[in-house]
């Protein structure tokens, strides 16, 4: 390819709204341009390079042995109605109508049309197991679409659908696909790491992310250095004590606080009750009913968890409007001893369990009580661990201490079970005649998300260092003079064509444009390696050869094109 027959608009500086190096280095390098907030074009480089990325996914999904397919974006309304997800993920849909008004979802992911397409096309476990997997574009509604191609309303997901005769069979299919992930991350150069994680909307017993690890991204995650424990925070647990019992007067205590709404302001003077000895009384609205949830004093609350552990769609914080009527106080004087409606639930988190001398709201405004003991005072409808874990806590596995650190989610692979297709009727005859639901599982990578995590992860402060395995081009040869009958530019082309000819994916600067510009170019760009072809080093029978990420060396006119081959095979 020729610089000028390509379109490769680098840019000096990034849009403003570009927050993060990755996203800058997307505009910077010419590889993508916005549309619309959440919505880009790929550029040509852009391009190839995400190409590259599929290549690899499709390579690693088929020696897997999945198989592909592709759905339609379009999807109707009525699969989503069986699955019952058309209302839990209404969230994200994007709802278009057609011109008989007909309505369409269109495609966030794909469980409920692969299921249906298993119920009309498998009957028999003879014809399983089988892992559908396809690579295409999907929609979701997010509302707050940022950091270019990392959370966009329209991206490339590979999402991939295992069907299974037995649970051991899914576990199987689970354990290639986690895997295949492996493979295909480190081909793609990306150091990723996989965690424990919640299943969320999709539902299911059993799932990783695979992670990479980077300080701008949207998850944290607890890991221990010592056993490899690692889970998302929304589903981490910790070896931390529970609250310790203590020999309390027998009966509770009401006492003024008057404007003390806080833990931190109880816990001073002349109050002086630690953070750890209060609970804090949480209200919830969990699918349209109020439920009150209670966490020890220094803890906070997980909301993912609240909601995976209670089945609850969806949960907010009630308003202080909806809390004063049924509990008969504001915020900081709240509490689930007394006042509490029998019609409203009680969550308490683990940690509280046999806690005594605790103290906690009076429902009262300005008042607080004391030596509660939360299992003799309080009616718990269920205890759950619902609090987030902090740096520091033991491994709940070895009881080292747990570290904390941002990481950007770039697969997912979930053990569905038997949700979908018991739901949408993929069902089969098993060998003794009988019918049963096919076990599930389902496995998603963000395409877009991991070509923008490569770059997140490689660069510098000149530009994206792609690995070669996925660089729009391996290969930029920067001819110094660009006139046809040139010897830098003869020599060029005669290198362009035996570099091709041996399998590797050159571009050629013919640009007329002074050295300075061509390198920094190519450096933003990010090219692996780049041919220099001066007529200084010419006269003296070199070319200069420079990695992206290692010094420049001389080599000889002839010796180039091995040279560069040999670099490219010692990394590949
Ligand atoms: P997130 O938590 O980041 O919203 P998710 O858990 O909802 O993602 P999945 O349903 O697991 O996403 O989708 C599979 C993969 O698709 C994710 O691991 C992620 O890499 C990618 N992905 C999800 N949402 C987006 C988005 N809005 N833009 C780009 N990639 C996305
Ligand atoms: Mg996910």
């Amino acid at each position: 390819m020729k610089w000028t027959h390509t379109l490769i608009p680098t840019l000096r500086e990034a849009p403003a709204d570009a927050e993060i190096v990755s996203h800058k280095l997307l505009l910077r390098a010419g590889l993508i341009r916005k549309l619309a907030g959440g919505v880009y074009t790929f550029l040509p480089l852009g391009l190839r390079a995400l190409r590259k990325v599929e290549q690899i996914i499709r390579e690693e999904m088929d020696r897997a042995g999945a198989i592909e397919v592709l759905m339609p974006a379009l999807q109707p309304p009525e699969i989503w109605e069986a699955s019952g997800r058309a209302e839990t993920a209404s969230n994200v849909l994007f709802k278009v109508k057609d011109s008989s008004g007909r309505q369409w979802f269109l495609s966030p992911t794909a469980e409920e049309v692969i299921t249906t397409l298993a119920a009309n096309e498998i009957n028999s476990y003879r014809q399983l197991p089988k892992n559908f997997y396809q690579i295409s574009l999907k929609f979701r509604d997010e509302i707050r679409p940022r950091f270019g191609l990392m959370r966009a309303k329209e991206f490339i997901m590979k999402d991939a659908y295992s069907f299974d005769t037995t649970d051991d069979g899914a576990m199987a299919a689970y354990k290639k696909m986690y895997e295949a992930y492996t493979r295909i991350f480190a081909r793609c150069g990306l150091k990723t790491f996989p965690v424990e994680a919640d299943t969320g909307v999709i539902g299911g017993n059993h799932s990783h992310e695979f992670m990479v690890p980077a300080e701008t991204g949207e998850n944290e995650v607890a890991f221990c250095e010592a056993c490899g424990y690692a889970a998302n925070i929304e589903k981490a647990t910790s070896g931390i004590p529970k609250t310790a019992a203590r020999d309390i007067g027998p009966a509770i205590e009401k006492f003024a606080t008057p404007g003390v709404v806080t833990i931190e302001a109880l816990s001073k003077e002349p109050y002086k009750v630690a953070a750890n000895r209060q609970i804090k009384t949480l209200v919830y609205i969990a699918d349209s009913k109020p439920v009150i949830i209670l966490i020890r004093g220094d803890d906070q609350l997980n909301e993912t968890k609240f909601l995976a552990k209670t089945g609850a769609v969806a949960a907010r914080p009630a308003t202080v409007e909806e809390i004063v009527p049924l509990l008969g106080a504001k915020p900081g004087s709240l509490g689930a001893v007394i006042n509490v409606p029998a019609s409203v639930q009680v969550f308490a988190d683990e940690r509280l369990r046999g806690a005594n001398d605790m103290t906690t709201g009076a429902n009262e405004d300005g008042f607080h009580l004391k030596n509660v003991s939360i299992e003799r005072d309080i009616k718990v409808t269920a205890w759950y661990d619902l609090r987030t874990v902090s740096a520091g806590e033991p491994c709940v596995k070895c009881g080292k201490p747990l570290k904390i650190r941002r990481a950007i989610e770039v697969g997912h692979v979930f053990k569905l079970g038997t949700k979908y297709s018991e739901k949408l009727g993929a069902t089969f005859l098993d060998v003794d005649g009988s019918r049963k639901p096919a076990v599930m599982g389902c496995y998603g990578i963000g395409v877009t998300r991991t070509l923008q995590a490569i770059i997140e992860q490689g660069n510098d402060k000149d530009g994206v260092v792609w690995p070669l395995s996925v660089a729009p081009y391996q290969v930029c040869l920067t001819p110094l003079a660009v006139a046809p009958d040139s010897q830098p530019m003869q020599l060029a082309e005669k290198y362009y064509a035996e570099l091709t000819a041996r399998g590797v994916d050159v571009i050629l600067d013919d640009r007329d444009e002074r050295p300075g510009v061509k390198f920094k170019d190519s450096e933003l760009v990010g090219f692996p390696i780049r041919i220099g072809l001066g007529e200084k080093s010419l006269a003296k029978g070199e070319v200069e050869i420079k990695p992206r990420n290692g010094p420049i060396q001389y080599v000889k006119i002839e010796a180039a094109v091995e040279a560069v081959v040999k670099l490219i095979t010692a990394d590949s």
